[in-house]
């Protein structure tokens, strides 16, 4: 659960948040307005999450099935992504309720989503997850992997590759994150520069409230923030 949060703390989080976010943009020559702020919305409530969409946040991301079930319907309008890891059998129970799934890790989940998605007549959109730290205890597809992996998941009908995301290994220094983003982001414009077919990378998802400015800075366009909008989770 999180301490209960008052409209005026959620205000001035905020505001520090976009301020952040405008300085970082700012030094890597873009605007504001081209940087997506997703609100990664674990343990906040439904009241709260939607008290920060009325005041302009638009893109919301949950990390756990349970939990983007239990508030989906009590939830203003708002973009939603899944950001946490999938099990192949909790697909079906999402597939229509976000927009997004940022954290495709393997070819065994994508291929769910394109068979669930097939099933809804829709086409969802994916992220797929990089493991950029190469991490035992992190999913994702090793760095090398990347391109291939986008290539198979293009292929598959009901699904459309829209980019990259990655989580850098935890640390206490955000400065130490920045190798990992820049990492990223040649990977991103590596991938993209070969544009495979049914591919449409435009999105580098990367950046918590730590680091999202060095994330930015490093050229990310979707970071996911939670704590530095709605206050530590206890
Ligand atoms: C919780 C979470 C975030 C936000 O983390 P904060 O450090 O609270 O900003 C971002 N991405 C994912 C996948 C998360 O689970």
């Amino acid at each position: 659960m999180m301490e209960k949060l008052s409209a005026e703390e959620f205000d001035l989080n905020y505001q520090g948040v976009l301020k952040r976010l405008k300085s970082a943009a700012e030094k890597s020559g873009r605007d504001i307005s081209e940087i997506t702020l997703l609100a990664a919305t674990k343990t906040v409530d439904a009241d709260t999450i939607n008290y920060a969409i009325e005041k302009g946040i638009t893109h919301i991301g949950e990390n756990r099935v349970q939990e983007l079930i239990s508030k989906h319907g009590l939830l203003r309008p708002a973009h939603s992504h899944f950001i946490g890891h999938l099990q192949t059998n909790k697909v079906k129970d999402i597939i229509d309720k976000v927009e997004m799934i940022e954290s495709v890790d393997s070819i065994r989940l994508a291929n769910e989503i394109s068979k669930q998605a097939q099933k809804r007549g829709i086409v969802m959109d994916v992220l797929l997850e990089i493991n950029i730290g190469g991490e035992e205890s992190k999913s994702g597809f090793a760095p090398e992997d990347a391109e291939k992996a986008v290539g198979e998941v293009a292929k598959l009908d009901g699904i459309r590759v829209k980019g990259l995301m990655a989580i850098p290994p935890a640390t206490d220094l955000p400065e130490e994150s920045r190798k990992y983003f820049r990492e990223m982001y040649k990977l991103f414009i590596d991938i993209r520069g070969k544009n495979i077919d049914n591919s449409n990378m435009s999105v580098l998802s990367m950046g918590m409230s730590n680091d999202f400015d060095i994330a930015v800075e490093e050229g990310a366009n979707l970071v996911r923030v939670g704590t530095s909008l709605f206050g530590r989770r206890i």
